[in-house]
């Protein structure tokens, strides 16, 4: 950390958006608070860039799309940006055509070239053989590329998980609060954080050691492993790998996503970012777009992590991670130090932009 942090009365470690609300409602407590970032930049894994060429708003570590249920969150967010009002839909290829996701009636009355009614849908599913010849075109392959295993090993009563829409709704959330920041989401992050008692360092990355030499609270978003300097190994991710091109075409798919779903496909799906931003008609229109690829790749420590890998093991180096926060916290019990630990990353679970906003609205603050 290297810095003197004494006139703070609380730390904030990762600036995502965990991080970034625990640091308002901080400020707005009255709290002097010290936000450090290990990136270069504030936003965590919803960090956009421009592309120069463009003026395109790329996603960098992948399609964000903010969408809930939760009036609070939405609440909170929209005294931050404003929101566009774009509604997500996921298009799949699979075998040279083109259907809507989720799964519903418009992709299986297209699938199987059928005609059926809503109230005929259920029961349609319900054969074996209807499921399963939709399990393997929109699910095995996908799901194989996704975790890294032989499309065999992918268990059939995920289908059974997948819900199935008796309608033609092909929005792909059912949240009705859903949209983008009309000025980006770097934006949303700098009114976040734009409060005189927020001070934000970036390129700073919050030790173990800073945690035994601070006496104020800690509210840390990066990886308990880390934190631990690894001491139990790591934690297993699952990452990506993306591939950017600038395409000279204005419209490359019609469309922001398209899950690729074949295993033969190397890569899951493909963004296209200006479709984001329908309300720019300059942007739109221009001859040019960004497009992204996304390839599911191994994790290897160091890599970027994007998708805890649950499992008993997993779960077992979790637990033992804790039990070292919890007896941090019991040595250093009436110091004034508390590590509180949240976020993705913290937390060592997939949380979508609202529930980590959520959870971070309801952290019981120092
Ligand atoms: C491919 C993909 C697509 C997604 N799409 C959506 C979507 O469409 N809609 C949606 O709602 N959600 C989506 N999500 C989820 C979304 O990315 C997360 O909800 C969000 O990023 C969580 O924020 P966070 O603050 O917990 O973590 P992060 O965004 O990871 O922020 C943590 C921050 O902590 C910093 N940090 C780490 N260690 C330290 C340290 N020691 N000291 C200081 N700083 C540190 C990191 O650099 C990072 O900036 C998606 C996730 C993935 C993987």
């Amino acid at each position: 950390m290297g810095r003197n942090t004494e006139k703070f009365d609380a730390i904030v470690a990762g600036a995502g958006i965990w991080g970034a609300t625990i640091a308002r409602r901080l400020a707005e407590a009255g709290k002097r608070t010290m936000v450090l970032e290990k990136r270069a930049a504030v936003g965590g894994n919803v960090r956009c860039e421009t592309d120069p060429g463009t003026g395109i708003e790329v996603h960098v570590y992948g399609s964000h799309i903010f969408h809930t249920h939760i009036p609070e969150v939405w609440e909170f967010v929209s005294r931050f940006a404003a929101f566009n009002g774009y509604q997500h839909k996921v298009l799949a290829r699979y075998g040279g055509k083109t259907y809507f996701l989720p799964l519903g009636l418009a992709l299986i009355n297209a699938f199987f070239n059928v005609d059926l009614k809503p109230l005929e849908v259920q029961l349609f599913m319900a054969n074996e053989a209807n499921s399963k010849a939709l399990f393997d075109a929109f699910f095995r392959g996908y799901t194989s590329k996704q975790w890294g295993r032989p499309p065999e090993e992918i268990d059939p009563s995920i289908i059974k998980r997948v819900p199935v829409r008796s309608s033609y709704d092909v929005n792909y959330f059912n949240d009705t609060l859903q949209g983008i920041p009309l000025d980006g989401y770097n934006s949303l992050f700098e009114r976040l954080l734009d409060h005189p008692l927020v001070t934000v360092k970036c390129n700073s990355v919050f030790t173990l050691d800073d945690a035994e030499k601070t006496d104020v609270p800690v509210y840390y978003s990066g990886p308990l492993d880390a934190l631990f300097k690894n001491r139990f190994g790591p934690l297993p991710w699952r990452s990506l790998r993306f591939e950017r091109e600038t395409v000279d075409v204005a419209d490359f798919q019609g469309t922001s996503v398209v899950n690729y779903t074949e295993a033969k496909v190397p890569f899951t799906r493909i963004h296209e970012f200006k479709h984001y931003h329908p309300e720019k008609k300059e942007v739109m229109a221009a001859p040019k777009t960004v497009i992204m690829r996304e390839y599911p790749s191994e994790w290897h420590p160091g890599d970027e992590p994007y998708y805890p890998v649950d499992s008993a093991d997993s779960r077992e180096l979790l637990g033992k991670y804790r039990a070292e926060v919890d007896a941090l916290n019991a040595r250093r019990a009436g110091s004034g130090f508390r590590l509180v630990v949240g976020g993705r990353l913290g937390s060592y679970r997939y949380f979508d932009m609202d529930k980590s906003v959520e959870a971070a609205l309801a952290v019981p603050l120092e």
